[in-house]
């Protein structure tokens, strides 16, 4: 039997501790950066993204092995033809999401899109079930899930625009361009599945969010935008603006809010309490953004919600 599924996104920051011994490793390839996209700089960056998620996220994910009977084939789209491909034999370590990281020119005023990958799995139940859940206790695919174990996911950013790239992500000092970093947790968050996985989708209703964690972060059911995958545009939480709503200013830095961890919470992950942000950003007006694109290639994949990061000017 094979199952398969689908579910993508799109883009914003935190702190880095020390990761505890229970943490999520979040396992970054860049095979597929046919552009070379992630330089040196760029990649400590994107790391330093993936640190904050291993800081916060303490679950535990049993291993896939593709192994003889048992075969497990990742599906994605590739950043540099935005064709979905598949990745025959994948093996993913215990506590681990392997993410795929590229970039591609043909993304318009698009900063960059992300999401869960899907999967085409054969073998045992139990190979079957360990797919699905990674151990994670409760239903992780379908009906009303409550938890979310994916195996890891895809993040293509915007090789057309001007990117700040800092790896020393600690520091908030000004800066012109997009801020790689606050897109990085953003798109990341989207691989965790907010805004697109289906524990995501049972807390909405009537456009808004009821997860309890982000209902008490929020002082009630957090407004989303008409996609449901992103909070509205400028949704705040402790004095900044959150992560995951859909845009980020030219020369602005996002870490998650409260709000942000607590939609995770909600979604099925094991987080710690709520970091404080490193930066407080000034933000202003912007457009709603649009999500064409994600919508065109999740349709391809048969993904359930996508959505796109837009900046507020290119
Ligand atoms: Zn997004």
């Amino acid at each position: 039997m094979a199952i398969s599924r689908f579910a993508g996104v799109c883009a914003l920051l935190g702190m880095v501790l020390p990761a505890p011994a229970s943490a999520i490793s979040l396992q970054f390839d860049y095979s597929l950066d046919s552009s070379d996209f992630f330089t040196a700089p760029r990649r400590a960056v994107l790391e330093a993204a993936g640190s904050y998620f291993s800081t916060l996220v303490t679950d535990t994910l049993s291993a896939i092995t593709s192994d003889g009977v048992n075969q497990f084939t990742g599906r994605i789209v590739d950043p540099g033809t935005l064709a979905e491909i598949s990745l025959p034999g994948l093996s993913v370590p215990a506590d681990t999401l392997i993410v795929y990281a590229g970039a591609n020119a043909a993304l318009g005023s698009t900063l960059g899109f992300g999401g869960f990958g899907g999967f085409q799995v054969s073998g045992t139940q139990a190979f079957l079930d360990n797919a699905r859940s990674r151990g994670e206790t409760g239903p992780t695919s379908g009906g009303l899930a409550t938890e979310f174990a994916p195996w890891g996911g895809m993040l293509v950013f915007n090789s057309s625009l001007n990117w700040y790239a800092d790896p020393d992500v600690s520091t908030s000092d000004a800066f012109s361009g997009h801020d790689l970093y606050s897109v990085a947790l953003h798109e990341l968050g989207h691989v965790l599945g907010l805004g697109v996985a289906a524990s995501w989708f049972r807390l909405v209703s009537g456009g808004v969010f009821t997860g309890s964690a982000a209902m008490a972060a929020h002082g009630g059911a957090v407004p989303l935008t008409a996609a449901g995958d992103h909070w509205a545009e400028g949704i705040s939480s402790g004095g900044q603006e959150a992560a995951m709503d859909p845009t980020l200013l030219v020369g602005s830095r996002k870490t998650f809010t409260a709000l942000d961890v607590a939609a995770l919470d909600d979604i099925g992950w094991d987080v710690q309490p709520p970091l404080t942000p490193v930066t407080a950003p000034v933000q202003v007006p912007l457009p709603p953004p649009a999500i064409a694109l994600l919508a065109a290639f999740l349709a391809v994949a048969g993904a359930r919600r996508a959505a796109a990061l837009r900046p507020a000017r290119s």
